[in-house]
């Protein structure tokens, strides 16, 4: 029986693509690079590849920050402050919110019967005022930003700090749900915990990381829960 479900935040409850679609399109501009469809998937394989090499432990997240458009405007040979470039995108990301389709509704509803917590590999001011523009930090009883907690999903420590802070934790009654299989997945299978990846696309899963559930979307959990 189920009783904490560890929730992510990007691309799980809010659509991560979009804001960051429209923040990153701001801020390539306003530094003299135009967001064409190439650049901004350029930028999604640089920063995707980053993102791994923190999970990896292999850089910290400052360096990650900053390092993806260092990476990105020498590529395309214009010279830019990378640290200035990060901080305005930062602010630009920190305004808005999207929610996937259900989503809302999903932690709204699921709140009457779980106890939710937020895990987010974010960083914690760009966090804070995106849950503050999505007013739904009232649905969870704590909110676990890894910046924070000083440790990255899928790092067993990461999940540890949350536990010492969860009155009566019990991994076997916890199930983290998230699109990342090599965050969220990934960590949960090193804390013990049930796990369930949210595949919106259908992606094949290529890693060797197997979820114990997979749903297409949040909006799905609540009546899924009901079935184990
Ligand atoms: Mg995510």
């Amino acid at each position: 029986m189920i009783e904490f479900l560890f929730l992510d935040l990007d691309d799980t409850i809010l659509d991560f693509h979009k804001a960051e679609h429209i923040a990153l399109s701001k801020t390539l501009r306003a530094y003299g690079l135009e967001p064409t469809e190439a650049v901004l998937s350029r930028y999604s394989q640089i920063n995707k590849s980053y993102w791994e090499r923190l999970e990896r432990k292999e850089l910290t997240r400052p360096q990650i920050l900053v390092g993806r458009f260092e990476s990105l405007f020498d590529e395309y040979g214009i010279t830019v402050a990378p640290a200035a470039v990060a901080r305005s995108y930062e602010e630009n990301l920190s305004v808005g919110h999207y929610f996937l389709p259900g989503a809302l509704e999903a932690v709204q509803s699921l709140s009457k019967k779980y106890k939710l917590y937020l895990t987010s590999n974010g960083t914690a001011r760009v966090q804070a005022g995106r849950l503050k523009s999505a007013d739904i930090s009232k649905y969870f009883i704590k909110i676990f930003v890894s910046e924070e907690i000083g440790a990255d999903k899928p790092d067993k420590r990461y999940f540890d700090r949350c536990a010492m802070q969860i009155p009566g934790f019990d991994p076997q009654k916890t199930m983290i749900v998230g699109d990342s299989l090599t965050s969220d997945i990934q960590g949960g299978i090193n804390a013990g915990l049930h796990t369930c990846w949210i595949n919106a696309d259908h992606k094949e899963n290529t890693t060797a990381i197997s979820p114990e559930y997979e749903l297409e979307a949040l909006s799905q959990l609540e009546a899924f829960l009901e079935t184990l």
